[in-house]
């Protein structure tokens, strides 16, 4: 049996066993794959000695810049992300760090929400490491413009200069925007506190703005409630995201895509009854 985890602290919370269970289920895949609480001041030793075993591993919050560091290769969306969120043993025993957060978001964009980004006007709202990851993916489906949004302004200033490259991007503050846009990300950990990233109205042309929120819940999140009040066509939460991935993770380990949509039906499900 292959052993497989996810690192985090707190962690007890974490879907992903199940979301990987359900794909093992599906795929027919001999593994398991547990909760792994990492000790705060101790992640990399703690790491180690899962991998002495075990195949590979989630990361998640607050370990994914340590997993950055302890990976001996990169992928380049990791590399350009400077967070790693899936670790892989390999055959030599070295370990292999990648990013799927932002190939999950752009899945569950693209395929389960069927929306185009090319050509699109997309505000992106934050600048932690959630942004980060998905910068790379996003400006490769070549919207018209990608314009980062941040409380604290600087940090969507440093992220628009690191990837320039990538795309056409700026920076701003919040309370700067006004033009209607065609899709709206929200990246902020606002939605944990049941708060909403100030924002004005006028930025979803009704029946035309997309509204994603990354955060999920039970019930639909302050920024989701918000979206559909100013009339966005579609408002959408990010547990799509999370199980996309989770394939994109299940992927790289075992090379099979799972068939995402039956359990992100069973995961909607689950969620629905608290
Ligand atoms: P970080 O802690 O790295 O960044 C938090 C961001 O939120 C910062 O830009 C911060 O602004 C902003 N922020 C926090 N509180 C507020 C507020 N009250 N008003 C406005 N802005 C605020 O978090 P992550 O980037 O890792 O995660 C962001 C969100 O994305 C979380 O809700 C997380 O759960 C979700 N997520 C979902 C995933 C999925 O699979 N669905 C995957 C990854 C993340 P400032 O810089 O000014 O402090």
């Amino acid at each position: 049996m292959d052993h497989y985890v996810v690192f985090g602290n707190p962690i007890g919370h974490s879907k992903s066993p199940l979301i990987h269970r359900l794909f093992a289920e599906q795929t027919g895949q001999q593994l398991d794959y547990n909760t792994a609480l990492a000790p705060l001041d101790g992640f990399a030793d703690y790491a180690r000695d899962f991998f002495a075993t075990g195949r590979g591993g989630n990361v998640t919050v607050p370990f994914k810049e340590q997993a950055f560091a302890l990976a001996d290769q990169l992928t380049e969306r990791a590399r350009r992300a400077g967070a790693v969120n899936t670790l892989a043993r390999q055959a030599d025993g070295t370990l292999l760090g990648d990013n799927t957060d932002g190939a999950g978001l752009v899945r569950d964009l693209t395929v389960n929400c069927g929306l185009a980004l090319r050509g699109k006007r997309i505000l992106l709202l934050g600048a932690g490491g959630a942004v980060r990851g998905v910068l790379e993916p996003l400006l490769a489906e070549q919207p018209e413009v990608l314009v980062i949004a941040n409380r604290t302004v600087e940090k969507a200033e440093q992220l628009a200069r690191e990837f320039a490259d990538l795309g056409p991007l700026s920076a701003s503050g919040f309370d700067w925007l006004e033009e209607p846009v065609d899709v709206i990300i929200n990246a902020t950990s606002a939605s944990l506190s049941g708060e909403l990233p100030p924002i004005a109205p006028s930025l979803i042309e009704p029946g035309v703005t997309f509204c994603y929120d990354m955060m999920y819940g039970k019930e639909p999140t302050a920024f989701c409630r918000w979206a559909s009040e100013h009339g966005a066509v579609r408002v959408v939460d990010g547990l799509g995201m999370l199980v996309e991935q989770a394939a994109e993770a299940f992927m790289l380990w075992r090379g099979v895509r799972p068939d995402s949509a039956p359990v992100l039906a069973e995961m909607r499900r689950l969620l629905a009854q608290g």
